[in-house]
């Protein structure tokens, strides 16, 4: 049977929501203990563990068909592969920072400076952008402790909370990259490759969806229902329903993580009661 291979970070920061996201998917994984390569139990999937950086090349080279890394990487390495879509975990952005002591007012106090980074080819791209004459020095780990033991004056690295910076004396200064995981594949999908795919990328989208809404059910006396409907304006799949005490009705509704506090104030604001938010499994389109 014609399978679909996905390449997954083997392990770190990418590994568990990688694995999360296939069981999200309802797709099965064994992982055995060498942990190279699995086979899906219930979807035409097979599984190879890889550093992620070597994981835009062999999309490249079709070795594998699609695979998860962080968009830092895939814009980094430059090769021929495409975003398909975008994950939602993983996210940081690629930040230079310098000692905390440096006095720092605008970019150009980058010129001139050696800069410490895994990231040569985004950094280079970034500084020709804005006019900056700095050196790069390319190292591959560790890069937060270059300026403490004078490898380098400054560094573009990869920053979620800010912790490690502030651990090793160094202050954020500049975001060349916002970055989260991306699924990529490789340009030359056979037939059967790019249906599984396209399936795949269907039960993705369903889960993505869910995750950003919230299901929610409120009682309301009737005299307020008007006023509440009139509230959700665009708002999916209203459902109203009497209650047993026929003074009140049932209202449920679809709404948007993002607009959830605000629409949620306002209707308790309005009289509705009993407010229960549940989280969606998926959402089928
Ligand atoms: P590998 O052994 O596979 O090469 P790695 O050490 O290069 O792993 P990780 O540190 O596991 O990589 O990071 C993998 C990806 O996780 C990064 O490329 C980035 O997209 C994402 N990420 C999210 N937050 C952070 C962060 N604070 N620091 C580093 N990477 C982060
Ligand atoms: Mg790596």
């Amino acid at each position: 049977m014609d399978k679909l291979k996905i390449a997954i970070q083997k392990s770190g920061r990418l590994y568990d929501d990688s694995i999360k996201l296939l069981k999200d998917c309802s797709i099965e994984v064994n992982i055995g203990i060498d942990k190279l390569k699995t086979t899906a139990l219930n979807f035409p999937l097979e599984i190879l563990f890889l550093r992620d950086d070597d994981i835009p090349q062999y999309l490249e080279d079709g070795v594998a068909d699609i695979g998860i890394v962080g968009k830092n990487v895939l814009l980094e390495k430059r090769k021929k592969i495409k975003i398909k879509e975008t994950l939602g975990f993983g996210k940081c952005r690629l930040a230079i920072a310098i000692p905390k002591s440096l006095v720092y007012k605008e970019i150009n106090d980058l010129n001139g400076k050696i800069i410490a980074t895994s990231y040569p080819f985004l950094v280079r791209e970034f500084f020709e952008k804005k006019y900056i004459k700095a050196e790069i020095h390319e190292i591959s780990g560790a890069v937060e402790i270059a300026p403490g033991i004078g490898l380098a004056d400054c560094i573009c690295d990869l920053v979620s909370s800010g912790s490690t910076l502030f651990m090793n004396g160094l202050k954020e200064v500049e975001t060349i990259l916002q970055s989260e995981a991306v699924l990529a594949s490789n340009l030359h999908l056979g037939k059967p490759q790019n249906i599984i795919m396209k399936k795949l990328l269907f039960r993705i989208r369903s889960v993505k969806k869910a995750k950003n809404n919230k299901y929610i059910l409120l009682n309301v006396s009737n005299e307020h229902l008007e006023k509440i409907i009139s509230h959700l304006p665009g708002i999916k799949s209203l459902v109203i329903l009497p209650l047993a005490n026929s003074k009140c009705s049932s209202v449920h509704f679809v709404v948007n993580e993002n607009d959830f506090w605000g629409i949620i104030e306002n209707l308790k604001a309005l009289g509705a009661q009993d407010i229960l938010v549940l989280p969606i499994e998926k959402i089928i389109l």
